[in-house]
């Protein structure tokens, strides 16, 4: 294996378990995707891993160096044992590969029944694909690879790697819900797996509730409400196919979606009045340090308007990891004002680990808030 030196303030960081060497922090460097062994200054090894082209230079695998085929059996067997005991009997679809967080940096792999999804953030893992597929196909009926990653493989759409072409809707379970999962056109791998707890805490909640889902894509979120006795479900997003799939969850489910509303609107301006319980779940409103204030007030003034929109309930959520829990948290809290109480926080599920060395994984923040007696509540 290559050697390559790491400077000195480096060493630490990648000693004590960061998933990511930076090109500052590397000296020289190999074939993109070359396994490497990275050493301190005076040549001691301090992990290996996979050499990428971005600014991180080196995605870290491991303290001992290891043969790459056996580190990614390793790892997805341990990662698919320890899904397996934490999602329960009735879910079949969980993120079976959270990339740095399961200990391959830059790979993504989604579980929809017997199809995996894999998505790349790592230009490293492009030759490595056999790797991958290997590991996977005594598990799988397909491994489909989706594209749609800007530095890695821009592009719509996706291909088998191994077995046949997967449908396009995949129908799977969560917690008993069915619910539609477009492996090859929908939204990033097709679901939002990562919401999976916040839709069985909301259907817990909407009992009897009129219920305003904004940013509902294929209306996991409404479909979990009406599951749990919502008198009305009103679902809001701007992508019209987005509304389609979501009727269609409510048809598998057993119920008439015509008893309840789809509005194709932007939601930051949604205007069709309140509901007892309102779920917001917008796309991450900041990229990079340039975009974080902004993104921060984004978050208030939308907390300010939706403070007008549910008289009773909120379940909120955000997934932009430049905005910390702390921050977010600020920005709800001034946007809201006073006369709400925390009633449920929570972060990533276990589907989706993040290890402690590496803080810019975390990204997930939930809350359902409810309105005190501190302001007047309405009958
Ligand atoms: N809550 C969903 C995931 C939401 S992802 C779930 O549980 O599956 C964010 C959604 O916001 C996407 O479907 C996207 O189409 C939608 N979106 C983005 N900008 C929007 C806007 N201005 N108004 C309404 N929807 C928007």
């Amino acid at each position: 294996m290559k050697r390559l030196p790491l400077t000195r303030d480096t060493v630490g960081t990648v000693a004590r378990g960061h998933p990511w060497a930076y090109r500052e922090g590397v000296v020289g460097t190999a074939a993109i995707g070359e396994p490497v062994l990275l050493v301190d200054h005076v040549g001691k090894p301090v992990a290996w891993g996979l050499v990428d082209d971005g600014p991180i230079r080196v995605r870290v695998l491991g303290r001992e160096p290891r043969d790459l085929a056996e580190h990614v059996r390793g790892t997805l067997a341990l990662a698919g044992r320890r899904r397996v005991a934490l999602v329960g009997g009735d879910t079949d679809c969980w993120r079976l590969c959270n990339g740095e967080g399961d200990g391959l940096g830059g790979v993504v792999i989604d579980r929809y029944g017997d199809v995996a999804v894999l998505r790349l953030y790592s230009r490293a893992w492009e030759r490595h694909l056999g790797v991958l597929v290997d590991a996977l196909k005594g598990s799988f009926k397909s491994v489909y690879r989706r594209y749609g990653v800007a530095r890695v493989d821009d592009r719509d759409g996706g291909e088998a790697l191994w077995g046949p072409e997967p449908a396009d809707g995949v129908v799977v379970h969560e917690h008993g819900m069915k619910l539609l999962a477009r492996v090859r056109t929908g939204q990033k791998t097709g679901l939002f797996l990562d919401q999976r707890e916040h839709r069985r805490l909301v259907r817990g909640w909407a009992t009897d509730r009129t219920v305003l889902n904004l940013f509902s894509y294929n209306g996991g979120f409404s479909v979990a409400a009406a599951l749990g006795g919502a008198r009305r479900v009103t679902s809001v997003d701007v992508a019209p196919a987005a509304l389609d799939d979501a009727k269609e969850n409510f048809r598998l489910n057993g119920i008439d979606p015509g008893a309840h509303a789809f509005v194709v609107a932007d939601a930051f301006r949604w205007s069709g009045g309140p509901a007892d319980l309102v779920i917001c779940d917008p796309p991450s409103l900041a990229h990079d340090k340039e975009t974080e204030g902004a993104g921060r007030k984004a978050y208030r003034d939308l907390h300010r308007h939706l403070a007008g929109l549910a008289p009773d309930l909120l379940a909120t959520s955000s997934c932009t990891a430049r905005l910390s829990w702390e921050r977010w948290e600020e920005a709800v809290r001034e946007g809201l004002r006073a006369g709400w109480s925390w009633l449920h926080r929570s972060a990533e599920p276990p589907d989706h680990p993040v290890g402690i060395a590496h803080p810019e994984g975390r990204y997930l923040k939930f809350a359902l808030l409810g309105r005190s007696s501190w302001s007047t509540l309405r009958a």
